[in-house]
Order: C-alpha cells, then structure tokens, then sequence
C-alpha cells in the first residue's frame, strides 16, 4: 500500500482517485470544488483542507488539473511540503511548456516527477482503463508504473521530461484532423447520392480507414455505439478537442513546425465550439460542416 495524495478531483481525477482507493491505496485529496470533495469523501478518500496539507505523508501525489497555470501554481505550492525521495505525477493535459517547467520544479528539490497524460475519457477515468503516456526520468517512469496502471490499461514511457504531453497532443491532432476527413467524406457520399453504409462498407476495409471512421462513426447507423447514434452526447466534448488542438498549435509554433491541416482543424473547431457546440461530441461538427445542426 502506497501513500498517495491526489489534487484536482473533478469528472476525471474523482474517479481515478477512487480507484486507487478500490486497489488498496491510502488515498488523501484536495479540490476547491466542495462537491467534488464530498463525491471524494463517499468514494472513500481521506478529503484534506488543502493541496499542502494532502500531500504531507504521500509518497506519490498525482494532479489532474484544467491546465498548465494550474499545474505549476499547484506544484509551486506542494512541493516545499513533501517528503524527500517522493514522486509526483501530473495527469493533466497542459502544454508542453508547462510540462517542462513543473518538471524543473520538481528537479530543483531533488524530487521525482512524470508527465503522464491520459487518453480514454470519462468512461475510460471510471472503468480503469485509461491509456497513460508519460515522459520523466526512466526510474520516475518504473516508480509510477504499478499506480497508473490501478488506473489505466496501458502505460507508455514517451521519453523525457514532456513527451507524455508531446504525444498526446500529437495523437489528437491526428483525431481532431481525421474526423473532419471522414466527415467531409460522408457529406460528400450524401451530395453524390451514395448511403452512409455503403461508405463505411468500402472505406473501413480500405485505404480511408481509420478510428474517426471505425469506432467514431460521426453518422447514425454503421457504428450503433459512436456518439452519433445518442445525439451527439459526449464521449469527447469538442470543447476538450478545442483545447487540445490550440496546444498542439502552441507547440508547434513554439518548435517551428509546420502543422496547417492542425490549424485548419483548430479554426473550424473554435468555429463549432463558437455556434453553442462546444459541449457536444467532436464528431457533431459533420452537422456543421453539412449546414445543418443536426
Ligand atoms: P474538471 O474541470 O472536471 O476537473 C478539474 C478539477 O480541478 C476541478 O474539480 C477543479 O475544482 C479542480 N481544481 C482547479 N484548480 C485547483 C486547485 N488549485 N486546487 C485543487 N483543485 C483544483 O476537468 P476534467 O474533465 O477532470 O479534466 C482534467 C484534466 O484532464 C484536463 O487537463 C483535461 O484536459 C484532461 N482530460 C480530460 C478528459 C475528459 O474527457 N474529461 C479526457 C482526457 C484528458
């Protein structure tokens, strides 16, 4: 049983923290939000009145936070309070950049520390079965292994200090780019006369396709369980696909890559985020791109 302090307890950390406490874990946490807290507290974690004062025992703390801004001030305000020899692991989607610096902060005291991102949602936070991509120090990455995988499926070590983050930005901008392809194909089969099946048929066992197609299916019908058969409920709300498009941007400006299908992508999701979407499934913006709202 490890000691684990777990800071930022909302749709996604409020369920892992609990299944940390289901694998046996004493599990202490900390979120501004009270009703987090109290879903916290019945799901058996140890509630503290503050991030220091959660992390006092812990031998891992792990944060799953909105983003960077919060990730360093959070970090910037546990560190100082933990023990020596102690990990900490963020889980938040931020950007690169962040990444690095909280990773810097951690250097600065002698402290172990992973990037460690999560693909796999809300369901995925719930049922354990999360993929985690991480970036850290190779013994930062083995120390963490045994924890997050209470939590996920799969645990992948990236690289260095943000190369968690660098991968997941990367794999949703081939999502956010790819499910636009597939719905302008399907928009296009429409005009030409063409049946959504019969689309599928031909391109899920050919070139086109591809998980935007295959599991994703942004019209009602081929895949009976993509979000387009429960009217675009989320899954992957488009606000969160906003979000990690405009990292993906951030970075590659930052490193000078060459990304204009990325930037294409992140324009017309802050254009459906914009119309009232932006809590709809990513894959309603083939309602968009046909003119309809669906
Ligand atoms: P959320 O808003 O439900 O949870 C974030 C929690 O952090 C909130 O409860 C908030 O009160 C708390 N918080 C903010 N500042 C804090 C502070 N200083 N101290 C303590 N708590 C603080 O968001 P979420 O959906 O759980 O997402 C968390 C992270 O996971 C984000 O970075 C998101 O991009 C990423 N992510 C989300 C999903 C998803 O499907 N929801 C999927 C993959 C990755």
């Amino acid at each position: 049983m490890t000691n684990i302090a777990f800071i930022g307890l909302g749709n996604m950390g409020g369920p892992m923290a609990a299944n940390l406490v289901k694998a046996g874990h004493a599990v202490t946490g900390f979120d501004l939000s009270p009703a987090s807290c109290d879903q916290a507290r019945a799901d058996g974690v140890t509630v503290a009145g503050s991030a220091a004062e959660a992390v006092k025992d812990a031998e891992v703390v792990v944060t799953m936070l909105p983003a960077g801004k919060h990730v360093l001030a959070v970090w910037a305000e546990i560190l100082p309070s933990l023990q020596k020899g102690a990990l900490v692991i963020d889980c938040s989607t931020i950007d690169v950049e962040s990444a690095r610096r909280a990773h810097g902060l951690a250097d600065e005291r002698g402290l172990q520390s992973l990037d460690a991102p999560v693909s796999g949602g809300v369901g995925g936070a719930q049922g354990a079965t999360l993929t985690f991509m991480a970036g850290g120090a190779r013994n930062a990455f083995e120390q963490a292994k045994p924890i997050l995988s209470k939590m996920g499926r799969k645990v992948v070590h990236c690289g260095e200090a943000g190369a968690g983050q660098a991968a997941k930005i990367c794999n949703n901008m081939i999502l956010g780019i790819s499910m636009i392809g597939v719905a302008e194909a399907f928009v296009l089969a429409e005009k030409l006369g063409l049946s959504h099946q019969a689309l599928f048929d031909v391109a899920s066992t050919s070139s086109g396709q591809c998980w935007s197609l295959t599991t994703y299916c942004p019209v009602p019908g081929p895949v009976p369980t993509s979000p387009a058969n429960n009217d675009y409920k989320p899954g992957f709300a488009a606000a969160l696909m906003l979000k990690d498009l405009k990292l993906a941007q951030e970075a590659a400006l930052a490193s000078g890559a060459s990304t204009p299908l990325g930037a294409e992508a992140a324009q017309l999701y802050a254009l459906f985020a914009n119309a009232g979407h932006d809590g709809e499934d990513f894959s309603g913006i083939i309602n968009f791109i046909r003119g309809s709202n669906g």
